[in-house]
């Protein structure tokens, strides 16, 4: 029987970590390669190329290091790839799936996972997730549904899932919505149809910067007195609540927003920001009116890569688009 193809790319992560002397913290170490040793089952299911494109904690992944593994992805999937799938840190998991995601044009499924026991710990779960990410991979069903994270038998789509635990096995979730599918007894099942999304072209510059910071009680406004002024070109803010800022941060927003787009999010780690119910200074309709865009349903560090790839692209105005949910 001709088995389907399946690209595999390792970038580093506790999934590829093992510590080289007892007492040493783990490091990544492990090369794609050898990771695909532990999942012998895979040979039945496609033919499997894996690359080793770097062994990085998630922390120290970076923009220009994603578009490149953007570009090996889409390089399988035009050589007849069925689906493609990436191991990495879990750290940062959530923003370079949503990275992906907002540039991810193929039908073909593309498959974060990782782990949250390094490869030389007992019980380590990234065999088990690496094995349920290619079945994702594979399956039919995962056709056109984009950039999805499949981590402890659970599917998540990358603009929902959230690392939501820092160290449970039970790491990811996506808030409000739960799961898009699930692996049962090996087979992929999805509770949900997939949907329409929004898709982003390549940016033409990476050297943008767009800064994310939360609010906080009785803050001082130094860091935002100077967003202008070092440069940035675009600010995102984890709000209070359903997306509220102090006083005096509302002063500083108006003058900001005059010149780069802001985005508020919420801080809260779930729902929506609002944006007709209060109307105090500093509240969400007062930050409408002062020029800033609320979030909705996407978490501050999601609001940030979207918000890059809209500067990256000169279509920060399309802003508002990209945030309405329909
Ligand atoms: N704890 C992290 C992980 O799961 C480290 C990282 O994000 O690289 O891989």
């Amino acid at each position: 029987m001709d088995l389907p193809k399946l690209a595999i790319a390792a970038l580093g992560g506790t999934v590829s970590m093992q510590a080289r002397h007892v007492g040493e913290g783990v490091i990544p170490t492990v090369s794609g390669e050898t990771l695909l040793t532990t999942v012998p089952e895979l040979k039945n299911l496609a033919r499997v190329t894996v690359e080793t494109l770097g062994l990085h904690p998630s922390a120290s992944l970076n923009f220009d290091f994603l578009l490149s593994v953007l570009h090996w992805a889409n390089y399988q999937v035009e050589n007849g790839a069925t689906g493609v799938v990436i191991t990495q840190g879990t750290d940062t998991l959530e923003e370079t799936a949503a990275f992906f995601d907002y540039l991810w044009s193929h039908h073909a499924p593309l498959i974060l996972t990782g782990a949250m026991r390094s490869a030389s710990q007992v019980g380590a779960d990234g065999p088990a997730n690496l094995l349920d990410a290619c079945r994702v991979a594979l399956a039919q069903n995962s056709r056109c549904r984009g950039v999805q994270v499949v981590m402890s038998g659970q599917i998540h789509h990358a603009n929902t899932v959230r690392k939501t635990d820092s160290l449970a096995l039970q790491a990811f979730s996506s808030p409000l919505v739960g799961p898009v599918g699930m692996l049962v007894e090996g087979t992929v099942r999805y509770l949900r149809e997939p949907f329409q999304r929004k898709l982003l072209p390549l940016p033409q510059q990476t050297t943008q910067a767009v800064a994310l910071l939360e609010s906080t009680l009785s803050a001082d406004t130094l860091l935002l007195d100077n967003i202008l002024e070092l440069g940035y070109d675009g600010l995102v803010i984890a709000g209070f609540g359903a997306g509220h800022v102090s006083e005096q941060w509302a002063d500083a927003v108006e003058t900001i927003a005059k010149k780069i787009p802001v985005l508020i999010a919420t801080r809260t780690g779930s729902g929506p920001t609002a944006q007709s119910s209060y109307g105090f200074t500093g509240s969400e309709m007062d930050l409408i009116r002062r020029g800033a865009l609320m979030a909705g349903f996407l978490c501050p560090r999601k609001a940030r890569i979207l918000l890059w790839l809209l500067v990256g692209c000169q279509r920060q105005d399309e802003l508002a688009f990209f945030l309405a949910q329909d």
